[in-house]
């Protein structure tokens, strides 16, 4: 029986409440998606069902909502939490106030809390106005948001328009003043008929009092910053055992596709370090070439995986994907390299790689889906935002394999060195974590 059944709105924005909820004590699995079979939970505090509801239609994400709320009901979940982003990003139409309604709805309850806020990441929240660092979410880069434009600040006015219910507000003095007294305005906001509120938070330790305000809330809304102060509700304190996964094994390998800035420093160390690395380079490849592409770099990589990790790249700076996308079109060079990458990721596991580091948003959902991973244990934090995770397949035919999912911009210049020697250091047999999968070839 899982404690913290959680929902969340886009892929990354799960895995960043997955790191939050490991950190703070829970043991944590994501899986993309609602699991078609049987999940491997066992063990496991809370489970983040990771949705791709944040711009689709309203109806559509109420619809992959409630089915992820039944499965996490069914698997025991005692709380359920609606994440979305730490800016509050919806459209006009939601998704927030329809998601949370429905769920609210579903649930039988007549209130809950939407709490976006995350000083950890500068989201902060004050008298119901959201802050982007230092400024309020209508004047951060989020106005010009291509998806979800953000131009009110005022949160309460922008879930009213998205809600059916009244939408009320707890405010910072209440938040400061403890756990009691935010009960005790949840029970007046109750009682005229508020349905929702924006709660503000300035503070972690604004956090650490809603958290154990909302122990009794069977509906929790929020960022990922409202995930630090449950665990604690559940007797739970951040442990090493929380971030323990299976003992790593076989060979290492990067593949990245990611062209930030971060990304291409990382290249450029793992390379000055002497690390081996193969570039591919999309303007090379006429129709019907890839197979070749991918051959040829999976025969380069296959008698070097003993020696130590691989990397293969096609990370290149601004001026090399700019020739790419005139000669190849910007969708078609995207969709090209992110299925050559994927083939090439799905190639190495075959040739025995069982620890991948892979770079860029879209590459990992690429590789991710290549590799048959379905879902994710969530380890320790490598760098901010950035944990080593577990991952296994719905089919027991797939290798499971540990992963590190970068986002383009994160990570430290020696990311992909330090990454691998972290792992190896939390090496725990896999007896004690009861795994059944086999270990991989070079082990
Ligand atoms: P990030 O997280 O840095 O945004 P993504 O993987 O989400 O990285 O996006 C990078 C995009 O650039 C992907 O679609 C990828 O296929 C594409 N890409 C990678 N390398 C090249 C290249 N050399 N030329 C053109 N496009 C590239």
């Amino acid at each position: 029986m899982i404690r913290l059944g959680c929902i969340a709105d886009d892929f990354t924005g799960a895995t960043d409440l997955a790191n939050n909820l490991v950190r703070a004590g829970m043991r944590t699995v994501q899986t993309f998606g609602v699991p078609k079979g049987a999940a491997a939970i066992k063990g496991m505090d809370a489970v983040v069902v990771a949705l791709k509801s944040r711009t689709t239609p309203p109806e559509d994400a109420v619809a992959q909502s409630l089915h992820a709320l039944e499965w996490l009901r069914e698997q025991g979940a005692a709380q359920i939490y609606f994440k979305y982003c730490s800016t509050f990003d919806s459209t006009a139409r939601g998704n927030i106030g329809p998601v949370a309604e429905a769920l609210m709805d579903a649930l039988g309850v007549d209130f809950t809390i939407a709490t976006p806020a995350f000083p950890d990441n500068q989201r902060t929240v004050f008298k119901g106005y959201l802050f982007v660092g230092d400024v309020l979410l209508s004047e951060s880069g989020m106005r010009d948001h291509p998806l979800t434009p953000m131009t009110d600040a005022n949160l309460v006015r922008v879930l009213r328009a998205q809600s059916r219910r009244p939408v009320g507000l707890v405010d910072y003095r209440t938040v400061a003043a403890g756990a009691p007294a935010i009960r005790a305005r949840i029970d007046a906001l109750r009682k005229d008929g508020i349905g929702l509120a924006i709660v503000d938070a300035v503070s972690n330790d604004d956090l650490l009092r809603l958290g154990e305000a909302a122990r009794d809330l069977p509906l929790v809304t929020g960022g990922s910053g409202l995930a630090i102060g449950l665990p604690a509700n559940f007797g739970l304190q951040p442990s090493a055992a929380a971030q323990r996964l299976p003992a790593a094994g076989g060979a290492r390998a990067i593949v990245s596709g990611s062209c930030s800035q971060a990304t291409l420093r990382q290249v450029r160390h793992y390379i000055h370090a002497g690390g081996a690395a193969l570039a591919v380079d999309p303007t090379r490849w006429e129709q019907g070439q890839i197979l070749d592409e991918v051959q040829r770099a999976l025969e380069w990589a296959r008698p070097r995986l003993a020696q130590g990790p691989v990397l293969i790249y096609s990370s290149a700076a601004p001026d090399a994907v700019r020739r790419a996308q005139e000669s190849l079109g910007a969708d078609r060079a995207g969709a090209l390299v992110e299925d050559a990458l994927a083939r090439i990721a799905h190639g190495l596991v075959q040739a025995g790689v069982r620890q991948m580091i892979v770079a860029g948003g879209e590459t990992s959902g690429a590789c991710v889906q290549a590799m048959g991973l379905t879902q994710l244990q969530i380890g320790a934090q490598i760098d901010p935002g950035i944990p080593w995770c577990y991952g296994k397949g719905a089919d027991p035919s797939v290798p499971s394999l540990h992963v590190a999912l970068k986002s383009g911009n994160f990570g430290a210049d020696n990311f992909y060195v330090r990454a691998f020697s972290l792992l190896a250091a939390a090496a725990v047999p896999r007896d004690a974590l009861h795994d059944g999968s086999r270990a991989g070839k070079g082990e």
